[in-house]
This record gives C-alpha cells, structure tokens and sequence, in this order.
C-alpha cells in the first residue's frame, strides 16, 4: 500500500536528520524531491503543487519548537500536510435518526462495490447492526447471484429481485429493498448499483435515478486504487453526474502507488471513509486520514495494529500466556493458539507493514512465508495432547511419527521443537529483566 511513497518519503526526510539548522536551500531541495515523489505516485498536479506550497511554507516559516530538531520539524510539518490532504479528522458513517439509514454504493464495473457490498455489512454487522444488502445492479450478469453469495459468508440478509418480477427496474428494486427493511426490522440498508466499465451517461442517470428515488443517507463512491490517474476523472464525473457523500478506496493492496486515489479527497471535496486492501471479507477498514499518513511516511500504524490484536485476542488467554511465559511455561498448545490468534489478525506481512520503521522491514517480510505457517500448524496438530503440553517428552520416535503423521521431514520436527524450547527460553529471560 503506497509503498514507493512511502520508500521515497522515507528517505527524503532521512536525508535531514542530523542538521542542526536547515537552511532555506534545504527545504528547497527537501521540497523538490518530495514533490518527485508525489507525482511519480501518481498524486494530481493541483494537489501536489498546494501540499509543497504548505509544507515550504510552514518549514521556512516562524514554527519553532524547542522539543524538535529542524529535521523532526519537517517531518512532523510533512505529517500534518498529509494528514490534510488525506481528510483532516476521520469521517464516521451518518446513521439516520429514524432508521433504517439507506448507505447507496456507486462506482464502475470492476471497481469493488459487491465486494465492499460484503464487507461493509458483515463490518456493520461487528458495530451491532442488522444490515440488509439490495441488489440493484441488474446490468451485470451474476451480480445478483455474487451479491447473495457476498451476503452469505458476512452473514447478513440480502434482498434481489425474484426473475420474472420487477427485474430490469432497480428502482423499483430499491424501494422494494427498503420497505423490506422497515418490514424484517434491519436499520442499516447498503444498495448495489450497476456500474460499467468506463463513464457512461445511462449508468450515471440510472444511479442519480437511485439516489432521488431512495434519498440515501450516504451514498459511497467506490474506487480502485490502481487505476492510477483515471481515478480522478471518474470521481469528478460521479460527483457531477451522481454526487456522494462519501469515497472508498478498494485494491489498496494492488498496487505500490495508488496515489490518484490520494487526490480524490482534495478533488471532490468529499471524505475517504472506508479503504479495502484485499479480497476476504475481513481486508477492509475504517480510513484514518492520521493513520495513513503516519504508514506512508514509515512511522506505522501501531493504533490500527492495537485494534486488530484487540479483536483477536481473549484478554484473559492473553493474561494467561502472559503469566506462562513469565514461569518458563509455556506449552506448544499455547504457542499454538497464540500463533493462531495472531494469523486471525491477517497476512503477517500486512500486520508487519502497520509497525514503524517497516519500510526497512521489506526483507524480514518477503521472508514471512504463510505456507511455513501452515507447516508449523500441522506439526503441532500431530502431536498428541500431552507431546503438546509437556515437549521435553517428545523423543526420537515420536518425532518420527510426528512428521509422518503430518506429512512432513524429520528434520521439521526437530527444528520446531528446538526453536521453541529456544524461544521459552528468552522469553522467560525477558519476562524476567521486565519485571513480568
Ligand atoms: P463491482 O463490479 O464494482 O461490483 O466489483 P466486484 O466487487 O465484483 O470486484 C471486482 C473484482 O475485484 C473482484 O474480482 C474482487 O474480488 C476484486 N476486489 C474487490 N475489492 C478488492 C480489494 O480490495 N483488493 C483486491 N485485490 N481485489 C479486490
């Protein structure tokens, strides 16, 4: 996600540390990369000429800190201007006072509004919701069928037209879909509308059509990131022909720039509310203009990683291992369950994209290898229960059986076991000069 920028940024404002003073030749130049940076990612012109404007304009100006050296200034000055141009504060989700609030989704063919369809119900869903997701997009063949697949796996009620009756108006559809709502009592509706594959006049009537009939409480514009400079364009067309309340960005996790999708807040005037960075239900969340800003400039996300952790973890599981790792206790049943617990969070290496410094961590990630994952999960599976809670009693021959029984070498097992009995070890080690 924005990892070009975020290398370049990186290394640009790396350049800094250790001045003592920056000179105005130094923002200069400073100035200059940073804008290279942001046009190679793909960044709008307009947006990329008033961020250097900023940033030049605040570095050279009076801002004194007697807490910051000149280069944490700009860093923290490059900080804010991101954070700006990201959207300031995060925008959260209008409910309407009498529910059910109508949330609409418009966007092209292709660019994710089915797959968002899903995961922002079975998301509403988590936040205590009764979703309903409607489909209205009549144009593609299988949508309907896609949308009620989506429903199924977040679990979430979807309403479609039966064949043969009202198919081809998904006006009418709408409406239908929302009086269902009121009737089967879901006080969050989340319509999918029909997109193309580039602009086009009917699509756009058809979705203002929508939106008049329905008067959403939001209406999303759905993006993919890695349509690179288009982005933009269709965002203006959408706003001009559609109008929204709101822009999702989708395949976050596609491509290294994605920095059109960057402009689209400054362009439309109009917030990123949610971003989408996979295909599973789960690769979804709330936009954090502060958090995004703070990945792309390789200082983490460590609060987005917190929330995750909070999710998978059982605060008294945790307590538990905790306090058994302090003792030198720690079982391979425990590793096992810590290990799955932290693999519910998603791909390590997303996890460790989130933590500061990660884009020196490119290496250790190409290295985190979720097959080898798999390979340690089976080993310890083939173990009985009390090889699991007691590993010295692993010998020889049940290393053997072990590996058969999991369709793995030897060697495997060994490397397992000695690697954990390494690890209790430094871990009690640790425990113990924390004080834990
Ligand atoms: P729609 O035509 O706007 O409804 O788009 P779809 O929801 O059908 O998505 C089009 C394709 O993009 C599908 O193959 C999805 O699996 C894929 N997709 C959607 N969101 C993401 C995402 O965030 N990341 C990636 N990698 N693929 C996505």
């Amino acid at each position: 996600m924005f990892d070009t920028l975020s290398d370049r940024l990186t290394s640009v404002l790396q350049n800094l540390r250790g001045k003592g003073r920056l000179s105005d030749a130094d923002i200069d130049a400073t100035c200059r990369e940073i804008r290279i940076a942001l046009l190679e990612a793909d960044v709008a012109l307009p947006v990329v000429r008033a961020f250097i404007a900023g940033v030049k304009q605040r570095a050279k100006g009076a801002e004194v800190s007697q807490a910051l050296n000149p280069a944490q200034q700009v860093v923290k000055i490059v900080n804010e201007e991101l954070i700006g141009i990201l959207g300031g504060e995060t925008r959260r989700l209008n409910l309407a006072k009498n529910p059910p609030t109508v949330i609409m989704l418009a966007g092209l063919q292709g660019a994710g509004k089915t797959t968002l369809a899903g995961k922002l119900a079975k998301w509403l869903r988590g936040q205590g919701h009764a979703p309903l997701l409607v489909a209205c997009d009549l144009q593609r063949p299988n949508a309907v069928t896609q949308l009620q697949v989506v429903g199924q796996r977040a679990g979430v009620a979807v309403f479609a037209p039966e064949p043969g009756n009202g198919v081809g108006d998904p006006v009418d559809v709408a409406r239908r879909g929302i009086d269902e709502a009121r009737r089967a009592q879901h006080d969050v509706v989340v319509v999918d509308t029909a997109g193309r594959l580039g602009i086009d006049e009917e699509m756009m009537r058809q979705a203002a059509d929508i939106r008049q009939a329905v008067q959403p409480d939001e209406v999303l514009f759905v993006v993919d990131a890695m349509i690179g400079q288009d982005a933009v364009t269709t965002a203006e067309a959408f706003r001009d022909g559609v109008g929204f309340t709101g822009v999702v960005l989708t395949k976050l996790d596609g491509d290294a720039r994605g920095g059109a999708a960057l402009s689209v807040r400054q362009v439309t005037g109009q917030p990123i509310m949610f971003a989408s960075n996979g295909e599973k239900l789960e690769d979804f969340d709330v936009f954090h203009p502060d958090r995004m800003a703070s990945r792309i400039l390789g200082m983490g996300d460590v609060l987005t990683l917190i929330e995750q952790a909070e999710q998978a973890f059982d605060a008294e599981q945790a307590e538990q291992a905790a306090q058994k790792i302090g003792s030198g206790q720690l079982t391979l049943e425990d590793f096992l369950e810590q290990m799955l617990a932290i693999r519910k969070m998603g791909p390590i290496a997303n996890l460790l994209g989130m933590l500061p410094g990660a884009g020196q961590m490119k290496e250790a990630m190409a290295q985190v290898d979720e097959k080898h994952l798999d390979r340690l999960q089976a080993i310890i599976r083939g173990m009985t229960p009390a090889e699991r809670a007691d590993p010295k009693m692993i010998n020889a021959s049940r290393r053997l059986r072990i590996a058969k029984g999991s369709g793995v070498q030897v060697s495997e097992v060994n490397d397992l076991v000695n690697r954990f009995f390494e690890a209790r070890k430094m871990m009690s080690q640790m425990a113990g000069r924390f004080g834990l």
